[in-house]
């Protein structure tokens, strides 16, 4: 396999990264993670918007225009003769002596390379369990960054209580998103997710979702919503790069609705695969 290491296109056994890249040392970095479907990146220039967002508020120096990432993107894509799959790409602060605060002269390091997707089918089909955790992640959960500790931990829970994904909250009043998704729920025809502001991470998905419901007029509320309202719940799912739209038939011992999936989770799928 080839992966970008900043302007070099090298076999990934070939590829070094510093010891002191802070990446490494502080998680002093961001990333995306882009799908492509039949040889086209789904939302790319989304994507790109978020990347130099997340870079922006981090300050770390990298224009994804001048270095030509889309370009970049492309090419490992098809170096790899990858048509369908994703890729991961992450820009670090580079490397320089260990020292939390800024290096003066920081020389961005950008990685990228092909990731393997299979869809989940059986839970596109038969939907998941989720499981609650406590969301115990820092104030800017909408910076895409390197920083995944609880979000590694929290899916771990998750999957030693045989769930597919964690439900994260803050507090009794206010569920926030899944550990590497955007949750969704549907109550009396309408779709709920929680706003986009620095508790969750815009998801590409959930825009996609969001632009789904605007063009086809189903109603659809970004407002925070509490445990209890989980419980009320006719419908749930998720959605992320990856997993795509995978509905929810239970969280812990809450049942949503009668355990199978609904129609308008359904639908949202079905539109959602008409556009990739
Ligand atoms: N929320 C978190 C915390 C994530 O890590 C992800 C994706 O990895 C998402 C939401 C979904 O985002 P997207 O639809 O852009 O993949």
């Amino acid at each position: 396999m080839y992966v970008w290491v900043n302007q070099e296109l090298v076999e990934r056994d070939r590829a070094n990264v510093d010891l002191e890249d802070r990446g490494y040392q502080f998680g002093d970095g961001v990333y995306e993670v882009i799908r492509m479907y039949h040889g086209n990146f789904f939302m790319l220039q989304e994507h790109l918007d978020r990347l130099q967002y997340s870079l922006n508020e981090v300050g770390i120096p990298f224009n994804v225009k001048e270095h030509q990432v889309e370009n970049k993107l492309k090419e490992i894509m098809k170096k790899n003769y990858i048509r369908d799959g994703a890729v991961y790409l992450q820009i670090t602060r580079g490397a320089a002596p260990r020292n939390h605060g800024f290096p003066e002269h920081p020389e961005p390091v950008f990685t990228a390379y092909p990731l393997p997707v299979t869809r989940p089918h059986q839970e596109q089909l038969n939907g998941i369990r989720m499981t609650l955790v406590e969301d115990l992640r820092w104030l800017r959960c909408d910076i895409k960054s390197l920083n995944l500790l609880w979000n590694v931990i929290a899916k771990q829970k998750a999957k030693e209580r045989g769930c597919f994904e964690t439900l994260f909250y803050r507090n009794e009043n206010h569920v926030t998103e899944g550990s590497s998704s955007n949750f969704f729920g549907v109550k009396n025809g309408v779709l709920i997710t929680h706003p986009a502001n620095s508790f969750i991470l815009n998801g590409i998905t959930r825009q996609a979702v969001l632009n789904i419901c605007k063009e086809k007029q189903i109603p659809c509320e970004e407002k925070v919503m509490s445990l209890n309202d989980l419980k009320e719940l006719d419908e749930a799912f998720i959605t992320s790069t990856t997993a795509e739209v995978l509905p929810v038939k239970a969280i812990d011992d809450i049942r949503i609705g009668d355990g199978s999936v609904g129609p308008i989770t359904r639908r949202i799928q079905k539109l959602f695969f008409e556009r990739t």
